[in-house]
């Protein structure tokens, strides 16, 4: 393991109609100082633009790689309930998280609504349903491998960076009629392929 640089970089985000952002993207081999200065810099991007979390392509790279920092209380519409989830209980106190190939699996049958926006669409929030609970393999920046049952916010965020890493964004989730009205504002966005 090499040491991870002490300068990072804020880099340059992806709007929406870059064709990044529309890619399925492929797993990290190996974690090479190059990959950990990425991650470095996606999470001092993260940071800059206000975000919980951040997937590669969103910066134009198209590598299986998210950034998360999810709030120490982790429940979407009630922030005074406890984390109660294996994923929540190991993982928040370890943000901010790098996370190495994630692979989702076990989606609750039950959904939970919330409100999403995202880094790469900016001024567009819609209410988004999603699995409440799903389990999570990843590796950790030091090589380790975790495997976690997720909920709360924690797994809405990692299911909204995952779907990054499948080329799929917030709004394809939408039903059509809502996709529609927000073609006008979509439309107006910076694209920057
Ligand atoms: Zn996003």
């Amino acid at each position: 393991m090499g040491q991870i640089p002490a300068q990072t970089n804020k880099l340059t985000l992806c709007y929406y109609g870059h064709r990044a952002l529309r890619k399925k993207s492929c797993d990290v081999c190996e974690i090479t100082n190059d990959i950990q200065r990425l991650a470095q810099n996606m999470i001092e991007t993260m940071h800059a633009e206000g975000g919980i979390g951040l997937a590669a392509p969103q910066v134009g790279i198209n590598i299986n790689l998210v950034v998360i920092d999810i709030p120490g209380s982790s429940q979407p519409d009630n922030p005074d309930l406890p984390s109660t989830s294996p994923g929540e209980i190991n993982l928040l106190p370890l943000m901010p998280l790098i996370l190495i190939n994630p692979k989702l699996s076990n989606f609750s049958e039950t959904k939970t609504e919330y409100v999403e926006g995202c880094l790469s669409i900016p001024g567009i929030k819609s209410k988004v349903y999603r699995p409440e609970f799903h389990d999570l393999e990843a590796t950790l920046i030091n090589g380790k491998t975790i495997s976690y049952r997720c909920g709360g916010l924690l797994a809405r965020c990692l299911q909204h960076e995952h779907d990054h890493l499948e080329g799929i964004l917030f709004l394809d989730l939408l039903s059509k009629p809502k996709q529609k009205s927000l073609d006008g504002q979509l439309k107006k966005l910076k694209f920057n392929d």
